[in-house]
């Protein structure tokens, strides 16, 4: 079995940071961690030694909610597509991520649905699939950003079920105050499937409500839903307010202020914020125009509108979010890591193997210089990508 060391790096632990330490992977796992130097029979009996030469060592970054990079979509059904987008995100420090579909038939999102099943689990060179994040086509048409407006609609159990049941699903974004959406929350979480609310024209009593049946997140938070007020408090109000809830943030400083998102992070705290890219085909491509269902979009300055100058996602990566938010908050990563990786995990129930630097957990790990840049990616075990061996 490969054995991975790597040595000489600052390790972010759940029980904080070490200066100076060392990890082992055996296989797909992290089988010993310490600080110091390793101890001789571990330097003697690895496959590949890496010195880290101080540099910082976290566990690689989860992306629950992202459509699309390099010129392919989720929505294209296209199991090459997903590869290209799981190498990309690998080059981002990116270790795990969910494929996320949009507001389009039901036969649309079963079919990009099969071929995420498909590519589920490891990819060569890239961020492992961990399941789908279904984002549509149970929303709210008054809060449709750039979801198809058209087809927004009430969830109908004929159409919504095979969905569930695909057995793929792990996390579903529905506007908790339309009626014909309410079962759906408790179908989800009777399925082990965690429930955000999106696109929502929700009041904070719907939200309360929607809590009550066992939703437990909010989608790009600030974005696409009821603003605070100080006497409605919206959804953003129980974003802030409610415990239960863990918050998607787009940290690009284009879908959200970056005081905003630092109030996020103080009424949260650093385990209550998850980053998420939501981007698109145009991440990691040049400026230009790109397709979206039958629409386009236009990538100009860094940011992803539709003509009438509507959001339409972004083309944000996930270590340029986490540079964001530390710079937004002025936390240092050895606070901020979670925000990147372990709250993701926990918000779709598989932190027993994933999230952090753990014994036992999987080996996925991101070594980042002083900058946030990213210099080595390893999924489960395997180096995924390595800045040294890439001209
Ligand atoms: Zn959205």
């Amino acid at each position: 079995m490969a054995r991975l060391l790597i040595h000489n790096a600052q390790l972010l632990t759940p029980l904080g940071a070490w200066p100076i330490g060392w990890l082992l992977a055996e296989g797909r796992h992290i089988q010993q961690m310490g600080s110091g130097q390793p101890p001789e029979f571990a330097a003697k009996t690895v496959t590949q030694a890496i010195d880290a030469q101080g540099l910082t060592l976290a566990p690689g970054f989860i992306d629950l909610h992202v459509h699309g990079a390099v010129g392919f979509e989720v929505m294209d059904a296209d199991p090459e597509g997903l590869r290209a987008m799981a190498r990309f995100f690998a080059r981002h420090g990116v270790t795990a991520f969910l494929p996320t579909t949009w507001t389009a038939s039901g036969d649309a999102i079963l079919k990009a649905l099969k071929v995420v099943g498909d590519c589920q689990g490891a990819t060569p060179d890239g961020a492992s699939i961990l399941g789908a994040h279904i984002e549509g086509p149970y929303l709210n048409v008054n809060k449709c950003g750039a979801q198809d407006p058209r087809l927004i609609r009430p969830a109908d159990p004929a159409e919504a079920l095979p969905i569930l049941d695909t057995g793929l699903v792990r996390l579903l974004a529905l506007a908790p105050e339309i009626e014909g959406n309410r079962w759906l929350i408790e179908a989800c979480v009777k399925r082990g499937i965690t429930v955000s609310a999106a696109h929502t024209s929700a009041t904070y009593a719907d939200m309360v409500a929607a809590v009550g049946r066992g939703l437990r997140q909010t989608t790009h938070t600030y974005n696409a839903m009821t603003p605070l007020g100080h006497r409605e408090p919206g959804v953003v109000g129980a974003a802030l307010a409610l415990p239960e809830l863990s918050c998607e943030l787009i940290a690009d400083n284009i879908h959200v202020h970056p005081a905003a998102m630092r109030a996020l992070v103080l009424a949260k705290g650093v385990y209550g914020v998850i980053l998420i890219s939501d981007a698109i085909r145009g991440a990691g491509m040049p400026e230009g125009e790109y397709p979206i269902d039958d629409r386009v979009v236009h990538v100009r300055d860094g940011a992803v509108r539709l003509p009438d100058g509507t959001l339409a996602g972004s083309i944000l990566t996930l270590d340029r979010a986490l540079r964001n938010i530390l710079a937004a908050t002025g936390l240092p990563l050895s606070v901020a890591w979670p925000m990147s990786s372990l709250n993701a995990a926990r918000a779709i129930g598989v932190s027993a193997s994933k999230g952090s630097l753990e014994v036992g957990k999987d080996a996925d790990l991101v070594l980042l210089d002083p900058d946030l840049a990213v210099r080595l990616t390893v999924a489960e075990g395997r180096v995924i990508y390595d800045a040294e061996g890439d001209a």
